[in-house]
């Protein structure tokens, strides 16, 4: 339940995107009226087909600011797409420059979709770069943009290897012929290899969001639905400009909402961490409770299982919080402490919730994977972590406060709910005290 709240929440910038262009697109006689009837706005249309690139631009320099060679890459590819759909495709895609690289592009945008988070000064940041290029320099020979024939050394390579050139020859009419394909004729406007290209890469990268529910993979998706528009309208502008410009800013969109939730949210648990927590105490009302909670003997988990087997536990109750009732918003507070915040309700009225997600938690069987650190025989080694399960119990101590007087302010009911989570650890742990 909570995976297909997050999968449609991560979806929403490329869906509202492509929906505003859709609008657009569709309405475009009338906003270019209303354009067209004023000065200023006029200047704007005869702007429009450079906005695109301006947006690549701008994603690149975030993506070199970030550090992050999928967002230059995919900046990139887009600024291709634009430039091949404008110079080459105005209504009519017959050539080949186009039609290779229709069929390319999915493609390129799942290997941008493998650099996510990656450096840019790498040796698979090159790799990228240089496949980029040399597909580029490929398709131009082949559509005859670059013309060697001419050439000495082509010259003496046909008089040297005749039959090899007439194999080439043969070869480069044949992927001519194939990009050129229109079986299917559902798109009239795009080659059936492109089609089947936007359809692979398109599921591929579908199965690998719903798997990762990775914001940064659903951009790429947009972006790839975005280029597809722009290829079934064939048409320069304003199609072929505003879904150029719609899947440039799903890129861009989209980074910027997975750095503001690695900022606020911490990664191991998925809960918001310490800075949600303090913004959401600067905007608490007069009435509230804050629980502070602590897991019993986590250091022993560490010590007996291993960190990775602590890491787990830390991720199980983490998950189990977020389905604490009494509509509390729940933080990680760091290490293994978690805080409950009871928006609205008095300590009175929030002790009922803690209390059932403390009694939860302590009838709760736990499955663990252990994973062996020492791996006696070299063969072992190279299988990777053995991991076996178990059971084990969790229980967790907890501290409530809320403020007493109106002056108190969050801060000081956090030290007050501290206090009280002392007090539960002296008296047995495993129990809620104010
Ligand atoms: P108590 O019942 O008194 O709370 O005992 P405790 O062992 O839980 O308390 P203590 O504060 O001594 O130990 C907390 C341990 O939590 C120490 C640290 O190694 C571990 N820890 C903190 N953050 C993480 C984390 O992110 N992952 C893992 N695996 N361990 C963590
Ligand atoms: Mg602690
Ligand atoms: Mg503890």
């Amino acid at each position: 339940m909570y995976s297909v709240k997050r999968i449609c929440y991560q979806l929403i910038i490329p869906v509202v995107l492509i929906l505003i262009s859709l609008m657009v697109v569709w309405k475009w006689p009338q906003i270019q009226e209303q354009f067209k009837s004023t000065r200023e706005l006029k200047a704007f249309l005869v702007l429009l087909p450079v906005l695109p690139y301006a947006i690549f631009f701008i994603g690149i320099l975030m993506g070199w600011r970030y550090n992050n060679m999928g967002l230059v890459m995919g900046s990139c590819v887009l600024g291709l797409s634009y430039f091949t759909t404008l110079r080459f495709a105005p209504g009519q895609w017959s050539n080949t420059f186009y039609e290779a690289y229709i069929f390319l592009f999915p493609l390129n945008m799942v290997m941008c979709s493998l650099l996510i988070k990656r450096y840019i000064f790498t040796t698979k940041g090159f790799l990228s770069l240089f496949l980029l290029l040399f597909q580029i320099l490929i398709i131009a020979i082949l559509c005859d943009q670059i013309d060697f024939s001419s050439s000495a050394v082509v010259s003496k390579f046909d008089s040297l290897f005749p039959f090899a050139s007439i194999r080439l020859d043969d070869f480069s009419n044949g992927l001519k012929s194939f990009f050129k394909m229109d079986r299917l004729v559902i798109f009239k406007q795009i080659p059936t290899p492109a089609i089947l290209s936007f359809l692979l890469c398109l599921t591929y990268l579908s199965v690998r969001f719903i798997k990762n529910r990775d914001i940064l993979l659903a951009g790429y998706i947009g972006s790839l639905a975005a280029v597809f528009l722009s290829a079934a309208a064939n048409q320069p502008e304003p199609a072929s400009v505003v879904f150029h410009i719609t899947a440039g800013l799903i890129l861009i969109l989209t980074n910027i909402e997975a750095s503001f939730f690695m900022a606020y949210n911490d990664a191991l648990t998925g809960l918001p961490g310490r800075r949600s927590l303090n913004e959401s105490m600067m905007n608490l009302g007069k009435k509230y409770t804050i629980a502070m909670m602590d897991i019993d003997h986590f250091k022993k988990f560490n010590d007996t299982y291993g960190h990775k087997t602590g890491d787990d536990v830390l991720k199980v109750v983490g998950t189990r919080l977020k389905g604490i009732s009494g509509q509390a918003k729940v933080f990680r507070y760091g290490g293994e402490e978690f805080t409950a915040v009871f928006p609205g309700k008095s300590v009175k009225e929030s002790m009922p919730h803690l209390e059932n997600f403390r009694k939860m938690l302590e009838t709760s069987q736990f499955v663990v994977r252990l994973r062996t650190r020492k791996q006696s025989t070299p063969v072992k080694r190279g299988q990777g972590p053995i991991a076996r399960q178990k059971q084990i119990q969790i229980t967790i101590s907890i501290g409530v406060a809320e403020p007493e007087k109106q002056t108190m302010t969050p801060e000081k009911v956090i030290k007050a709910a501290d206090k009280a989570l002392y007090k539960a650890k002296r008296s047995g742990r495993n129990r809620v005290c104010r």
